[in-house]
This record gives C-alpha cells, sequence and structure tokens, in this order.
C-alpha cells in the first residue's frame, strides 16, 4: 500500500481491485464499506451513510449489535464446528429454543436462505411421497410470478426473472407457477391432486415489497387445507419483525406448515437458515437423506439465539410497525410527480418511480449515496427502504430530509 495515497483514491483503488479479480455477478453502488454500528455504515473516507438496505434485510437487530458480537466470540472462543455426525450442547440448547419461540415440533436447520428453499421443496416432496401418496416422480409445487427464492438451479427454475435464468438451463421440473395475489389461480391449480406444497413469500421483496390484498395469505392457506397441501412460507426477508410482526404471515393469523427463515436469523453475522415444521411434515426426511456439514454449527447456534433475543428485548416488531407507518406518511408528504407508489409494511417499503429518464430510480439512489444514505434501485423503476429496526423516529426523520433532497434534483 501506498504511504501518501489520497483518502479518495482508496476508494477508487478498491474498487478497481474487486473489479479485477472478483466476478462481476453483481452491480454495486460505488461505496467502499469499512465499518457498522447501528443503522450506519462508514466508508473507506470516513463518512457515514444510513444503511437503507440492511443487507438485504439480514441486519434487522442493526450492524455488529454489541450482544450478538458477544455471542459470536463467546461461542468461537469455545466451539465452532462439530459436523452432524455428534451432538453439540448448542444445537441441542438452539433446536429447543427456535421451536418454542415459533411454535413448532422441530427445526431443520442450514446456512443459507437458498438451503432452507432447497429443505423444504425436499420437505414438500418426501411428505407428499410418504403421506399424501403422491405417486412416485410426480410431485408438484406451487411457485409464483415475480418470485425470488434464491440461485441454485432447482430454484432458479421456477424464477420468473429472465436474467436469473437465461443462460442457465436446463432446469429442474416440478413446478406450477401462477400469478401472485390471485386465488383464482391458485383453486384451478390445487385442482392438480399431485400438488404437494405452495412456496410463497408473504411479501415479494425482490419483486419490489409487492404486498399482497388483505385475506390473501389467509384464503390461500384456507385453500391449500382443504386439498392437504403444505402452505411454505418463504420468510427469509419478510420474518424476523421486518414488516411489523414477529412473521408477515402473523399480518392475517396464519401458521405456516413449513415457515423458512434466513437473514436476520444471524443478525448479518453468519449464514443462518432454517426450516420449521411440525412431526407429521418434518420426520418424513430420515437420517441421511439430506443435510449439511455447517448446518447446526454451535457458532451458528448461539448467534441465532442471541439475535431472537434481540427482537423480543428491543421489541422489535412494535417498533418497526409505528416507524413504517411514520415513515410511509412521511415519504407521501414528499410529493414529489415521479414518486408512482409507495408501498410496505413496517420497516420493508418500497418507491415506485415513474419518470422519463429510465435511469432516474439509479440517479437517485446515487443523489442518496453522495447525501448520506444508501439504498439500492431494483428492476429500474423501484427503490427499497428497508433500515435496521432498531432505527430512532429522529433518525427517520433525518433519512427522510435526505430522501427530499435527492428528489429535488430530480426535475
Ligand atoms: C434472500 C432471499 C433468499 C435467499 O437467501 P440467500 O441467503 O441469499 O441464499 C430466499 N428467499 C427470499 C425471500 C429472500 O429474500
Amino acid at each position: 500500500m501506498k504511504t501518501n495515497e489520497s483518502i479518495a483514491d482508496q476508494t477508487a483503488r478498491f474498487i478497481s481491485m474487486d473489479e479485477a479479480f472478483g466476478a462481476h455477478n453483481y452491480h454495486p453502488l460505488p461505496v467502499v464499506l469499512t465499518r457498522g454500528e447501528g443503522c450506519f455504515v462508514w466508508d473507506v473516507e470516513g463518512k457515514r451513510y444510513f444503511d437503507f438496505l440492511s443487507g438485504y434485510s439480514a441486519v434487522n437487530q442493526g450492524h455488529c449489535h454489541p450482544k450478538i458480537v458477544d455471542a459470536l466470540i463467546r461461542q468461537a472462543q469455545r466451539l465452532t464446528l462439530t459436523s452432524r455426525a455428534f451432538h453439540s450442547e448448542q444445537l441441542a440448547e438452539y433446536t429447543k429454543y427456535v421451536t418454542s419461540y415459533f411454535g413448532y415440533d422441530k427445526v431443520l436447520p442450514m446456512n443459507t436462505g437458498v438451503e432452507a428453499v432447497e429443505t423444504a421443496v425436499k420437505l414438500a416432496r418426501k411428505w407428499g411421497y410418504s403421506k399424501k401418496k403422491v405417486p412416485d416422480g410426480m410431485a408438484k409445487i406451487i411457485t409464483l410470478e415475480g418470485n425470488f427464492h434464491g440461485r441454485t438451479v432447482n430454484v432458479i427454475s421456477f424464477s420468473t426473472d429472465d436474467s436469473a435464468r437465461k443462460g442457465f438451463g436446463p432446469f429442474v421440473d416440478g413446478y406450477t407457477t401462477i400469478p401472485y395475489n390471485d386465488l383464482h389461480a391458485l383453486e384451478l391449480a390445487l385442482e392438480d391432486p399431485n400438488v404437494v406444497g405452495f412456496l410463497i413469500e408473504p411479501i415479494q421483496g425482490e419483486a419490489g415489497v409487492v404486498v399482497p390484498d388483505d385475506g390473501y395469505l389467509s384464503q390461500a392457506f384456507a385453500l391449500c387445507k382443504s386439498k392437504n397441501v403444505l402452505f411454505m412460507a418463504d420468510e427469509i426477508q419478510t420474518g424476523l419483525s421486518r414488516t411489523g410482526r414477529l412473521l408477515a404471515c402473523d399480518h392475517e393469523a396464519v401458521r405456516p406448515d413449513v415457515l423458512l427463515l434466513g437473514k436476520a436469523l444471524s443478525g448479518g453475522m453468519l449464514p443462518v437458515s432454517a426450516v420449521l415444521a411440525d412431526d407429521e411434515v418434518m420426520l418424513s426426511i430420515s437420517p441421511g437423506e439430506h443435510g449439511s456439514t455447517y448446518g447446526g454449527n454451535p457458532l451458528a447456534c448461539a448467534v441465532a439465539i442471541a439475535s431472537l433475543d434481540v427482537l423480543k428485548e428491543e421489541n422489535l416488531a412494535e417498533h418497526a410497525a409505528q416507524l413504517g407507518s411514520f415513515f410511509r406518511n412521511e415519504l407521501a408528504k414528499i410529493n414529489h410527480p415521479a414518486i408512482k407508489t409507495i408501498r410496505g409494511k413496517g420497516l420493508l417499503n418500497a418507491l415506485v418511480i415513474s419518470h422519463r429518464d429510465p435511469q432516474a430510480a439509479y440517479r437517485l439512489c446515487h443523489e442518496m449515496m453522495h447525501r448520506g444514505l444508501l439504498a439500492k434501485p431494483t428492476h429500474g423503476d423501484k427503490i427499497r427502504f428497508a433500515p435496521p429496526l432498531i432505527i430512532s423516529q429522529a433518525q427517520v426523520e433525518e433519512a427522510i430530509a435526505i430522501i427530499r433532497e435527492a428528489f429535488s434534483t430530480l426535475e
């Protein structure tokens, strides 16, 4: 490293290093981060930003939450990995803790979100063959247009996003994809007796925070029940207090048959995901049929317990509900003609931008970045706003001022 390098040159140097040696599978904003605390991150030039992405809702508890960091350090000094060939004290404690926290008989621990999705798909198929008596090899799962469930070949097999699929075939069979928020389409799809599961994001996060009509989740759940089909909620982004309730399904008192968690399950510390279900479903998988070397490792278990503790101790669901309404009201007051829609629940929100410049959302994110707030445009015309849930009302007001100023640059 050159000693006389100016601070501003560092940003350019790190970005060009990243571009030279890292695969080009992302298109990040031109900011290089080095530290985080609460709802803030700092770049290598010492500038502070509000983090309004929160690692795609992995950092609900705020960056480097002291209680979670403490659990991580203490467990890291004691035991980090046993593999599942042996029991561990931490895994035992965690399985008891997480099942009583969410009210399920069993948990199956994995690492990344997409692994939780793969697990749920395998579980539904296994349950379908062993319990529902679907003919071998015929099981179907209903998925929804606009879905995002991760990046494996199987999971992109039922994506409807061309950029996620193009060039990655051949794909995996066994999926029927229907429009989101359409109960009639679900009713028709459920007529197929080989359907074993319905995989749904209670709010579609990556699609740009698409919130279904009130009553859709509870009616979809009832339809699934009437056909003995598992309702599988992917709450990897919407769960863990993000939308103002512990789970987004709680808004409609729906208890999924299969619940998928990830992201904020570790407060942003390491990849930790989980699938929860009752015995009738979970025990369809037997020893040797599924697993993961790191799944349920002692470090992950200790971190997950601390992360879930924080959600309750700090009342983050109630806080997200209150500040979410406040945030949407304040956004509405900006009253800029380019704001077509404001939508969301709790602190999972998005703006839909309508402007003659197709780059408007991207330009706005740059303007916000220069003023100290990080948010990422998605699908060209949407900007998601999802700060850590520990943000205060005064901080939301400060963030709104930045967003308003960014809009004032858009003629
Ligand atoms: C992020 C996300 C996933 C995938 O999680 P990874 O940890 O990136 O594999 C799956 N489902 C939803 C709804 C998500 O938001």
